[in-house]
């Protein structure tokens, strides 16, 4: 059975679809460029002292980084489902969640088959 969590890791595959041919040095160039903990990141961000879940700390961390997608697809290249930590605005636990559905994502879109 299909759930939420599902579609809504489906949805995120899909979305980072349309990087699948971009060249992994592109991909790292633009994320160490843009990314926004490469940045601008404060030394002492607003939910330093807070008790967040880590997807809540992803959420914080990574809110407004216009390069996250970049940021995940090249993770998941570079490092694969078992990495730790915040990349991508994902925590750990949700990116090794999405890992398979991002290994199948070409395989579905050229079925067309939507699960
Ligand atoms: S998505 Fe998050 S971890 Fe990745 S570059 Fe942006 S702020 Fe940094």
């Amino acid at each position: 059975m299909t759930t939420y969590n599902d579609l809504w890791l489906i949805g995120i595959a899909w979305r980072l679809d349309r990087l699948r041919w971009a060249p992994t040095q592109l991909l790292g160039d633009c994320v160490r460029g843009n990314g926004l903990c490469m940045r601008e990141f404060p030394a002492e961000p607003a939910w330093q002292d807070q008790r967040l879940t880590d997807r809540e700390l992803a959420g914080a961390m990574c809110q407004g980084c216009r390069v996250a997608d970049e940021c995940l697809e090249l993770e998941f290249r570079t490092g694969g489902a078992d990495t730790v930590g915040v990349w991508g605005g994902m925590s750990a636990d949700d990116r090794r969640e999405l890992h398979p559905h991002w290994l199948r994502r070409g395989e579905r879109a050229e079925r067309g088959v939507d699960r």
